[in-house]
């Protein structure tokens, strides 16, 4: 089977409709053909200590719930290549502000 893997329909009631769908029907601010889902979880294919490559590959499975009967249920499986934004924990001045700390 392909990469992306959609589930078009829920498992229990096979209503096309979900939460997010129905939420972002009228929402002008995303596109119409943007897709859509409640939740998306990022499962990387790389162990964390071989993260340094500048992009993490993995598997983004997205969960949306059924508008229909409330079943929640994964509605799409994608490869994803996400770039890697490394923290930088050293170099930045913390900045402390006085006045945001005083007591009243
Ligand atoms: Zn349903």
């Amino acid at each position: 089977m392909p990469f992306p893997i959609e589930f078009k329909e829920c498992p229990i009631c096979h209503s096309e409709v979900t939460i997010c769908r129905l939420a972002c029907a009228d929402e002008p601010s995303i596109p119409k053909d943007a897709y859509v889902s409640l939740e998306k979880v990022f499962t990387p294919f790389q162990q964390p200590t071989q993260m340094l490559a500048p992009v993490m590959k993995g598997i983004l499975c997205h969960f949306d719930v059924c508008g229909k009967c409330g079943h929640r249920y994964c509605v799409r499986a994608e490869k994803v290549s996400l770039p890697v934004t490394v923290q930088q924990t050293s170099g930045n001045p913390i900045r402390f502000d006085p006045k945001s700390h005083r007591r009243l």
